[in-house]
């Protein structure tokens, strides 16, 4: 797939840098203002009567209506430029809303469209956060959580014709730390021979928005840890929805209000100002990763690399290359001699940092087994595919000469 355009029929790497700011609201400034402001001033009595009514939804706007601001917990002007700016990035994307992390944006979501006695579908292995959620929150709440091994087509089609009331699909492809690849056409195929099609929503934060076009595939909702490649600094944690139908968005919109779980002003701006480089982060860290994980498959110490571009299995090949344009930054090692290997290999790398998350200029390396899911129970670990030796890696932007010459020297003290 090549990128997609937008309807504006610009790019979205021009259209992210032309849309959806005005400098004259903010006295001719080039670059958005900050509005810290937790409080808006009315014109008169009447515009804050007629503010509230829309709010409540008791009169709908009239067509190019400008609605006046009320409380920042509602809605801010930082969150209405980034949620305007971000929207050309996700191709198929009409609508968006921003969270203070990737888990509200994920639990309002859930919230939103899934009642009791409905059941939502989801892959596993999925982000440790979300499958938390799903079964220690939401399953006593009377919504019933049904995992499905990702990647298997047959096994989620079979999941979703036996889960009563499916609300929701929650797909995360690739998953996390294996990169096992999901086929979201299939899933959204399987979804529409439903009565009652439930809504497929993709965690599009490991490939997305420059790799994965999960709307464009027909899903109805793109989920993001924004901490991670959109923000792209290991500097702030934040969280984006967003949808081709707008009207998905407006029944978030209002549970956001409800929960107060909106991206603050100063976070705002901070993602905004990230947007027009996610695709050179993204680009650059793909490139790196190809490389090194090509050079360390042949690596004695190393029994395997996950890696897209290395998959063994044809039918993961063959996802990965109708769904994904590259093969992105994160990748995976197998060390020969488990825990110990992995530790040391840890122990010893100077440029990668051992830390959890991913998606940042900076390369980041962990431990899955020990870390990010060590709630797994053995039966869960055989079944994801991690194994004692599993060493996460999250390659950044640095040369990849200089990060393989480090895994290299990392390696040969194992
Ligand atoms: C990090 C992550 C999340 C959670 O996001 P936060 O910003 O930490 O709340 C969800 N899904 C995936 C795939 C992630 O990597």
């Amino acid at each position: 797939m090549s990128q997609p355009r937008h309807p504006s029929g610009l790019d979205p790497r021009t259209e992210v840098l032309t849309r959806g700011f005005d400098p004259s609201l903010s006295v001719g400034s080039a670059r958005p203002a900050v509005f810290r402001s937790s409080t808006y001033v009315f014109s008169s009595p009447e515009a804050a009567e007629h503010a509230f009514d829309l709010m409540a939804g008791r009169v709908q706007p009239k067509p190019g209506e400008h609605v006046d601001l009320v409380y920042s917990r509602f809605n801010h002007p930082n969150a209405e430029i980034l949620e305007d700016q971000i929207v050309p990035l996700e191709a198929g994307a009409r609508s968006a809303l921003v969270f203070n992390s990737g888990m509200a944006a994920i639990m309002t979501a859930l919230l939103t469209f899934a009642r009791p006695g409905d059941s939502i579908v989801y892959t596993v292995p999925i982000y440790g956060g979300t499958q938390h959620f799903i079964q220690d929150f939401l399953e006593p709440w009377g919504i019933i959580g049904i995992p499905a091994p990702a990647g298997d087509g047959k096994a989620i089609a079979a999941a979703m014709a036996a889960a009563p009331r499916p609300a929701v699909v929650l797909v995360e492809t690739p998953g996390n730390p294996t990169l096992i690849m999901t086929d979201i056409d299939a899933v959204v195929r399987q979804g529409r021979s439903h009565a009652v099609p439930p809504l497929v929503m993709v965690d599009n934060t490991l490939l997305g928005p420059t790799f994965q076009h999960p709307l464009v595939l027909g899903a109805d909702m793109v989920l993001y840890s924004a901490t991670k490649y959109l923000s792209g600094f290991s500097d702030m944690i934040g969280g984006v929805a967003m949808a081709s139908d707008a009207g998905l968005i407006r029944r978030m919109r209002s549970k956001r209000s409800l929960f107060g779980n909106i991206l603050q002003p100063d976070e705002c701006w901070m993602l905004d100002s990230r947007l027009p480089t996610v695709a050179l982060r993204m680009n650059r860290a793909s490139k790196n990763a190809q490389r090194i994980a090509a050079e360390l498959a042949r690596h004695p110490k190393i029994e395997r690399v996950l890696y897209p571009t290395l998959f063994p299995d044809p039918e993961q090949r063959r996802i990965f290359e109708a769904q994904c344009d590259y093969p992105g930054g994160m990748m995976s090692i197998e060390l020969r001699g488990g825990k110990p290997a992995a530790f040391e290999f840890l122990r010893h790398v100077r440029i990668a940092r051992n830390a959890v998350s991913l998606g940042g200029v900076e390369t980041l390396a962990c431990h899955p087994k020990s870390t990010t899911h060590s709630g797994f129970t053995e039966a869960e670990f055989a079944q994801a595919g991690i194994s004692d030796g599993l060493v996460r890696i999250s390659v950044g932007i640095e040369d990849w000469h200089d990060l393989l010459a480090d895994f290299e020297q990392a390696l040969a003290a194992v």
